[in-house]
Order: structure tokens, then C-alpha cells, then sequence
């Protein structure tokens, strides 16, 4: 009483909000500096906070100090402008409620520093935009009058790799900045090319703002203050970029509309796409898509007419789309078969170069007892250790754990050990073995690691010093390189055997984009596909460029599972370091579902997730199906916030999950 007494005679002009970076769903109250003008909404703050003091945001105004607490002071504001208003607050509260995490947590994710971003090597991109506005063909045209044509709506440029998308966006931003309002830009990371900024430079001249991982936090803080200011008038950026705060936003572009990149892996959980529908909607905007792999989902939007579907049909430099040819491993062998040395002797032969995709990387992924049958695999992982060769030690791809590799079984002492599955290394050494006399460069995390060597071997492929560029994901994207006429892809199934439902749309979208690396310039590129699953449909669509056959054929399968986008999921992973606690805390929550979420159609779990260990955290999930989003989500907020998992258990959210390991 006496303190609540003493707390009302402090003056409630004196009390801020604050949200701070904590998974606590609440905001705290506390006082202004003695003196010291009221701070704005968007301000940030540094306050004590248990034994601690940490940085929060200022975001609203209690109209009564809380009882029973002795209120603390803010110690420090950054001396500088606001870094949001409350047109922006609202979105936040938005994505708070919507990936069930705190106003605080929100807020870091939204804003530049808040967070550290994992920082990807950049590509150099040859051709990607023109410096200058191009005449648009005809197809690139109509699509674009298409979006004028009326004031509002959520369009999709499906168009095959080098359909001109690139200039139908860059000329869209124009109109719409001419027209008095802002744009926002969205890329894939790895996308991020010099030549989409120096074109974007060029045409908008002082009016864009690039948002990237590798500006530093006050550089990003200027940036930010740039578009909050409306200087910038079309920003450019990957998945965080869609919360730039620009004033009268008139499109939204979101480039590789099916990257994977565009779901964030940490709280929130937010989806690019669904977040940038949801501004658009709020600003009377426009949204632009664009891919040459929809995601199933989008596609569906689009049979639906939700979404407005503008194909781009033809490649527009010269180009031709490239041959693509299978190859049944279980008939001719690999890792290299004979049918795709001898294609690239003969690219070689004609002057021109080859790339080797692979999705993984080391020398070989399994390491096994024959006479046993022990596996090696990561203590602290579910998963089994790689074999790096020139590194000579056995590494977890999920955790970074490393052993010495072993020529006996640790289990049962045979010698009749051996590792099977191959790797980027070990494509590279037969490489090397097969074409002495030739140039080959690796492409991947373990090469890219040394600086410089990504920029570098991209530079020499580019002058024709590399015959052949082998590597993972690095050169599946943004590579377009005049000189290359053949593309092989080693093993298309890697991911086909996932337990995830959407393993087959991976593995169909990689192919197809993979492939769309050859034949750019010249309309003699070719493609080969090795597989050992040449009757999966996927691969075969991927390879006949059936893609309707592909859609059509993943939504029935959807549909008759019941799976997005004929339902949505919400899955919680219950992480933790002490199994039963763990398992436990799972059996609690999925009883807790059983019994209050009465709207779901299915409660699947709760059960070990596929990873049943990462990095020494047990992990258990429990997956809500729904046909009633809206419902569900609602009565699942209302469980969770009654829910606390055991001390060292975590439990993460993740609505609309594009992976379920
Ligand atoms: P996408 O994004 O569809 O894969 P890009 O935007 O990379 O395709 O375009 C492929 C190539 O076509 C680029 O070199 C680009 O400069 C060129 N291009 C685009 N539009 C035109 C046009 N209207 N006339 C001539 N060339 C064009
Ligand atoms: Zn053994
Ligand atoms: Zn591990």
C-alpha cells in the first residue's frame, strides 16, 4: 500500500513503456529521467532490468504505474531520433500476435542492429539488370500494364530463368515513384548482386536505400533514418527489409518468391511473403511476385485468382531454354556417369565450360561398419558425421562437432569399415583424377571459408580461366555466365528423401533452377540431370519442364493429405538439454491442445521431431492442423500464455513451418 501511495504521487507523466528483447510476452513500466522531456514512442532506452541494464524501445504510456512495485528509472536514451512511429508499432503488435513471440522480440527483428545478422559471402552477378531502362517486349508489357491496371492486388510474374522479371520490377518502382509513393524491393540474400544495386543506383539515383548484412549497425541506422525521413523512396533489401519504414507504400517487390530465405529460422518466425501481404493490404498497394518455381502455395493463389498469374514465356538475351537429359545412376553409375564426363569433354572440346551442382558438401556423409552395422554419428546430433578429407576429421553439419576419423569400428573393433555417399570434396578429387590437364575450381562454405575466394573464382570462371566450376548452393543462384553451355547436376535426389512433405517442391524447384543456368546467351545449353529416382515425379517434371504436370500433380497429393495449403499447420518444438524434462513437457502441451483447442482438425504428436537432437538439445514437437486458422490460432494464444515449460526447456512457435525436421 505505502508504495503504491508513494507511486501515485510520482506523476504519470513521468512513465514509459518499454519493450525489451526478452521471450517474455509483456511490456515493463518505468520513469523518465527527472526533468527530462517525455520520450517519444520509437525511442530507445537502456534501463535496469533485473541485476542487468539493457536496451529496450520505447512504446506507450501506462495511464497508472503498476501496483506494487517500486518503479526504476531509465538510465540512459540514445541520443537520437525515434526509430519508429506508431503506424509502425501497430505492424509490430501485428507480427507479435501473429508468430506468438514478445513486443520486444518483435521490435530487434524489425529494426537494424537489433538483432546480428548471419552474413553471406556476396556474388558478383554479371548480367542481371540493365544500368538503363530497356525497351520491354511485349509479354513484359502487357504484364506490367496488367499491374497498373487497377490501384491495388497481388500479382505474380511466373516467368522462365531470363525472362526479363528483373526490368518489369525495375520499371514498376519507377511508375510507382513517380506517382508520389515508395517502394520496397525484396531479394534473396545471395541475390543481392552488384549489378541489381548499380542498376537500381543508376535508375534511382539518391532516392534507394540498400539494406544489407554486410552494412555495419550505423550504417543501417542511417539507411533507416533515410527512408524514415523519406529520402529514400525505393529500398532495397532481403527478408527483414519488408519492415522498412517508408512513408505511402505503393509496391512491394518480392523477387525468388520461393527462397527459402524469406522464413526466418529465429523468433519471430515470420514469413517475408506474409508479412509483405499484410502491409500491402494495409497501404493500398501493390505486391509483385516473381519466380520461375512458384512455391505450391502461391500457386494455388493463383489457380484461386487470389493471386494474378502474368507469364513471361521467352528468354530475352539470346538465349533458348537448354536440353535437359536424365541419367539413371543405377544404369550408369556415378558419382560421374559416363554419359556426363563425355558431355563435358565435349563442351570442352568446343571451347566452353561446365558447372557441377551438388547440395552437399565434404568428402562422403557416411561413415559404417560392415560387419556390425554401427554408423557414425554426432554425439550431440541426430545426424550422421561427414568425412572432410582435406581436413582429415569427421564434422556435424548441424552442430560443427568434429572427431578424428577411424579406420576401426569404435563398436565392434572390425576393420571392414568404410564410407559411402559423396560430397563436393570428393566430386572435386575425381574431377582433378578424370581431367588432369584441365582447370577446376570448388565452390563451397569449406572453399568460400579462405577470403577472397568466392570473388576470385568467380572472376576467373567469368574470364574463361575455369573450365569447370563445381559447387553447392553457391552456384546454383545468380550465376549467369556467358561462356557455360553445359550444367550437371550430380545427385538431383539429396533432399527427395526427407520426411517433409515439402521435400518433393525443393527438389523440383532446384533442379528447374539449377538447369536455368545454362543456355542464357546461346541456345545450345544443355543439362544433365543424375538421379538415382528417374521415375520420381518431380525429378521427371524438373527435367521435361513440365511444370503444370508438377503443380497440378503436388496439389492433389496435398489435397488428399490434407496439407498446405489445404490446411495450415502451427508446430511447436519443445527444446531442451534434459530428455525427460523434455519429453515431459511435450506430453503436457499436446494434453493441453487435445483438451482446448477445440477448432483444429488434428493434433499430430506429441513425438520426437526427425532432428531429434541438434547440438545436444532434445527436441519433441507437437503439430496443430487447422482449416480454422483464425480460431485456432486464437485459442492457442490463450493456451500458450498459461504455459510455462520446465526451467532449461524452451518451447518455439513456428506458424505456417516451411520445414517439420
Ligand atoms: P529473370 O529475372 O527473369 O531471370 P533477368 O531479369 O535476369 O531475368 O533478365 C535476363 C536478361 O534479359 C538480362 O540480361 C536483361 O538485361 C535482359 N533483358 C530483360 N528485359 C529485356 C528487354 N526488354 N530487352 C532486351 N533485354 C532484356
Ligand atoms: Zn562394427
Ligand atoms: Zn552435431
Amino acid at each position: 500500500m505505502a508504495e503504491h501511495a508513494s507511486s501515485a504521487t510520482r506523476g504519470i507523466d513521468r512513465l514509459v513503456e518499454v519493450a525489451f528483447n526478452v521471450p517474455v510476452d509483456r511490456t515493463f513500466t518505468y520513469l523518465s529521467a527527472e526533468g527530462a522531456e517525455r520520450l517519444p514512442i520509437g525511442s530507445r532506452v537502456v534501463a535496469p532490468f533485473g541485476r542487468r541494464s539493457i536496451a529496450g524501445f520505447v512504446v506507450g504510456y501506462p495511464d497508472a504505474a503498476p501496483d506494487g512495485v517500486v518503479l526504476k528509472t531509465i538510465t540512459r536514451s540514445a541520443n537520437e531520433l525515434p526509430l519508429f512511429d506508431a503506424g509502425f508499432l501497430e505492424l509490430a503488435r501485428w507480427v507479435k500476435r501473429m508468430y506468438y513471440c514478445s513486443l520486444g522480440e518483435t521490435l530487434a527483428a524489425m529494426i537494424p542492429g537489433g538483432r546480428r545478422e548471419v552474413s553471406l559471402p556476396s556474388i558478383a552477378d554479371d548480367v542481371a539488370a540493365s544500368q538503363t531502362e530497356l525497351e520491354l517486349s511485349a509479354e513484359q508489357a502487357s504484364a506490367l500494364e496488367a499491374v497498373f491496371a487497377s490501384p491495388t492486388g497481388l500479382y505474380y510474374l511466373y516467368g522462365v530463368t531470363g525472362s526479363g522479371k528483373t526490368e518489369v520490377f525495375l520499371q514498376a518502382a519507377e511508375r510507382t515513384i513517380a506517382s508520389g509513393r515508395s517502394v520496397i524491393y525484396l531479394v534473396p540474400e545471395i541475390a543481392l548482386t552488384h549489378q541489381l544495386l548499380d542498376a537500381v543506383r543508376h535508375r534511382f539515383d539518391g532516392r534507394v536505400a540498400v539494406l544489407h548484412s554486410r552494412l555495419t549497425p550505423s550504417q543501417r541506422l542511417t539507411e533507416w533514418h533515410r527512408i524514415r525521413r523519406g529520402e529514400a523512396r525505393l529500398v532495397v533489401g532481403a527478408r527483414s527489409a519488408v519492415f522498412a519504414p517508408v512513408g505511402d507504400l505503393g509496391l512491394i517487390v518480392l523477387d525468388e518468391e520461393h527462397d527459402g530465405s524469406y522464413k526466418s529460422g529465429s523468433a519471430p518466425r515470420y514469413h517475408a511473403r506474409q508479412v509483405a501481404m499484410k502491409r500491402v493490404a494495409e497501404a493500398g498497394g501493390r505486391m509483385m511476385m516473381g519466380s520461375a518455381t512458384p512455391s505450391v502455395e502461391a500457386w494455388h493463389l493463383m489457380d484461386s485468382g487470389a493471386i494474378v498469374r502474368l507469364s513471361l514465356s521467352q528468354r530475352l538475351s539470346g538465349g533458348a531454354m537448354p536440353s535437359l537429359e536424365i541419367v539413371d545412376l543405377k544404369k550408369d553409375p556415378g558419382p560421374l556417369s559416363q554419359r556426363l564426363i563425355a558431355a563435358m569433354r565435349e563442351t570442352h572440346t568446343a571451347g566452353r565450360q561446365s558447372i557441377l551442382f551438388l547440395n552437399r558438401r565434404g568428402f562422403a556423409h557416411f561413415f559404417h561398419c560392415r560387419t556390425c552395422g554401427y554408423e557414425m554419428r554426432c554425439e550431440r546430433c541426430s545426424v550422421g558425421m561427414t568425412y572432410h578429407k582435406e581436413r582429415d576429421l569427421m564434422v556435424c553439419h548441424y552442430c560443427g562437432y568434429r572427431v578424428r576419423p577411424v579406420s576401426q569400428c569404435p563398436e565392434c573393433g572390425s576393420l571392414d569399415v568404410g564410407y559411402s555417399g559423396f560430397g563436393t570434396e570428393r566430386i572435386g578429387e575425381d574431377l582433378e583424377r578424370l581431367f588432369p590437364e584441365w582447370s577446376i575450381a570448388r565452390l563451397d562454405t569449406d572453399t568460400a571459408r579462405r577470403r577472397g575466394v568466392l570473388e576470385r573464382t568467380i572472376e576467373e570462371f567469368r574470364a574463361g580461366k575455369i573450365d569447370v566450376l563445381l559447387g553447392t548452393q553457391m552456384v546454383a543462384k545468380g550465376l549467369n555466365f556467358p561462356g557455360v553451355q553445359l550444367v550437371g547436376i550430380v545427385l538431383a535426389d539429396t533432399g527427395l528423401h526427407m520426411p517433409d512433405f515439402r521435400a518433393a517442391e525443393r527438389t523440383f524447384g532446384l533442379v528447374v533452377q539449377v538447369a536455368g543456368r545454362a543456355g542464357r546467351f546461346h541456345p545450345d545449353g544443355r543439362v544433365i540431370v543424375q538421379t538415382y529416382a528417374p521415375e520420381n515425379g518431380a525429378i521427371a517434371r524438373a527435367v521435361t519442364g513440365d511444370l503444370d504436370g508438377f503443380y497440378a500433380n503436388e496439389l492433389a497429393a496435398r489435397r488428399e493429405l490434407a496439407f498446405p495449403p489445404f490446411s495450415r499447420f502451427i508446430r511447436m518444438v519443445i527444446r531442451g538439454g534434459d530428455r525427460a524434462a523434455v519429453a515431459r513437457d511435450a506430453d503436457e502441451l499436446g494434453r493441453r491442445c487435445v483438451a482446448r483447442l477445440r477448432s483444429a482438425e488434428e493434433i499430430l504428436g506429441p513425438s520426437e521431431c526427425p532432428l531429434s537432437v541438434i547440438a545436444g538439445n532434445v527436441r519433441h514437437q507437437v503439430i496443430v492442423r487447422t482449416n480454422r486458422f483464425g480460431a485456432t490460432h486464437q485459442e492457442l494464444a490463450a493456451l500458450l500464455s498459461g504455459y510455462t515449460p520446465s526451467a532449461g526447456v524452451y518451447a518455439e512457435v513456428d506458424v505456417d513451418p516451411v520445414s517439420l525436421l
